[in-house]
């Protein structure tokens, strides 16, 4: 009898040929942007790289006059940077990148709040409809000659070597296999790429809650430049500025309430939203006097004894595009295994109310490319563990503060117990009179990695 595992040994080992030097798994938001920032690296071009991604199509960008879909992302200037970089900014400038200038965040239990404005000449973010970056880089990807981007292409099982001996290899599940000596797990939280790989553990949780997505008609002041997120009970509330007239809802609750919230109907739902918005039932009247005297020996820092802000008012829902997707954590102890990389919510989901997840995936892009630069230009392995072990340090140390600070964040807020509501509403409230200081934050959060 034939012995398979030892021909698939064989077929796989490193004096065998492989079919790529790159495998990336998931082309979406950030396995089309690690896919372009190599196709465009003056050192890596060269290397054969194929993105095979599991959905049906490519999406392609849509005309302006089509309506907004209802996933979209909050773009940080570092992001831009990449994108920039990348050639195709300009492009979805021309499209529909919404700028916001300034954020506004809102207590639901207190009148606490607080204001990021645009420092100096820095947008705080641009919102922009997810499925228009997958386009414009899987575009840009077909234009590159060594990168081939396979959709439909659903990877069953990943064959992932416990050291360098071997190359990797990746099986779809019409049979199609790659080989490579390096796999980048794109392929989302529920990554295949890293459950496969036996040396990468992992830490996660549900948040038991859910977040409600749509796109809203809203009366809003001005150009409709600012972000709103109020506060509530059950989790946060997001308004994201689409145009003059639309935005785009995060609306974070358990996920009992999300299901019947999408079951509402479209008037019903309106109302509830902009009652959640404006309620001040939850308010506690303890902490609102403290807040108040705090405010009057703080008013010679900051005309900070101005009326509460008001959010927009929604009239209407754009389309009825509601969905509700669940919400949790996952941290990858390690990023990295042999000839494994982990970019983006494979290496780490975080809650979605700071809008840090993808920019996180997107600075994984930025350190990764440098990384793998320095690997091939020093004649390296650029799947061995030893080249990449950068790449792991680096995004883990920029990533873990940003996911404990976001995680310690959602806790902080759904606590109700007066005393914590008293802390968290004077520090914002001293926080949002401290001009300096939330610049500085602004600034530091639009800065590149250094690699
Ligand atoms: C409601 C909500 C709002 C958010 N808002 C923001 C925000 O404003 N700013 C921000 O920074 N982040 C935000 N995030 C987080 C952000 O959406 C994620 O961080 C981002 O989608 C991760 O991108 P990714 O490319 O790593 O993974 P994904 O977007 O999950 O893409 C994974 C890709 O892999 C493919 N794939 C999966 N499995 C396989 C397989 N077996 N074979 C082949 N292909 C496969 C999928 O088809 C997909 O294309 C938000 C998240 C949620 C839920």
């Amino acid at each position: 009898m034939l012995n398979l595992s030892l021909l698939a040994r064989h077929a796989s080992s490193s004096s065998a040929k492989a079919s790529s030097d790159i495998i990336v798994v998931g082309g979406g938001l950030t396995g089309n942007a690690i896919a372009a920032s190599i196709g465009l690296n003056p050192i890596l071009r060269d290397q054969k790289v194929v993105v095979v991604d599991s959905a049906k199509t490519k999406p392609t960008l849509l005309s302006n006059s089509s309506t907004y879909s209802n996933r979209v992302s909050a773009v940080s200037p570092a992001s831009v940077g990449l994108f920039r970089d990348l050639g195709v900014w300009s492009r979805l400038e021309k499209y529909r990148v919404k700028r916001v200038n300034k954020l506004h965040v809102i207590e639901s239990s207190s009148r606490a709040e607080i204001t990021f404005d645009r420092p100096g000449n820095t947008e705080v973010a641009f919102i922009v409809e997810n499925d228009a970056i997958v386009a414009v880089l899987a575009d840009l990807l077909s234009t590159l000659p060594n990168i081939t981007h396979k959709t439909a292409a659903n990877v069953q099982s990943c064959q992932l070597p416990d050291s360098t001996n071997e190359l990797a290899s990746v099986t779809l599940a019409d049979g199609e296999s790659f080989s490579a000596q390096l796999v980048i797990g794109c392929d989302g939280f529920n990554s295949i790429v890293r459950r496969q790989s036996s040396s990468i553990d992992t830490t996660s949780w549900s948040y038991s809650q859910s977040a409600v997505v749509a796109t809203l008609k809203v009366s809003a002041d001005g150009s409709n430049d600012t972000a709103w997120q109020r506060f509530s009970p059950h989790g946060p509330i997001a308004l994201l500025p689409l145009t003059s007239n639309l935005s785009s809802l995060v609306w974070t609750t358990s996920p009992d309430e999300a299901k019947r919230l999408c079951a509402l109907t479209k008037d019903t739902f309106v109302d509830e939203l902009n009652e959640a918005l404006l309620t001040t039932a939850h308010q506690d009247s303890t902490v609102n006097q403290a807040l108040f005297a705090m405010d009057s020996a703080l008013s010679f820092l900051s005309s900070s004894l101005r009326p509460p802000s008001i959010t927009p008012h929604i009239l209407s829902l754009e389309t009825d595009n509601r969905a509700s997707f669940p919400l949790g954590l996952c941290h990858s102890q390690s990023y990295i295994a042999p000839r494994v990389a982990l970019v983006g919510d494979a290496a780490h989901r975080v809650h979605p109310l700071a809008g840090q997840g993808v920019n996180m995936g997107w600075r994984d892009v930025l350190i990764l490319t440098k990384v793998l630069e320095k690997a091939l230009k020093s004649g390296a392995d650029i799947g061995s563990v030893s080249s990449l072990r950068r790449y792991d340090s680096l995004a883990q140390q920029y990533n873990v503060p940003t996911m404990v600070a976001i995680d310690w964040l959602n806790r902080l807020y759904r606590t109700q117990s007066t005393p914590i509501v008293l802390a968290r509403s004077i520090g914002l409230s001293t926080f949002n009179s401290l001009l300096p200081l939330k610049d500085l934050l602004v600034h530091l959060l639009s800065q590149s990695p250094k690699v």
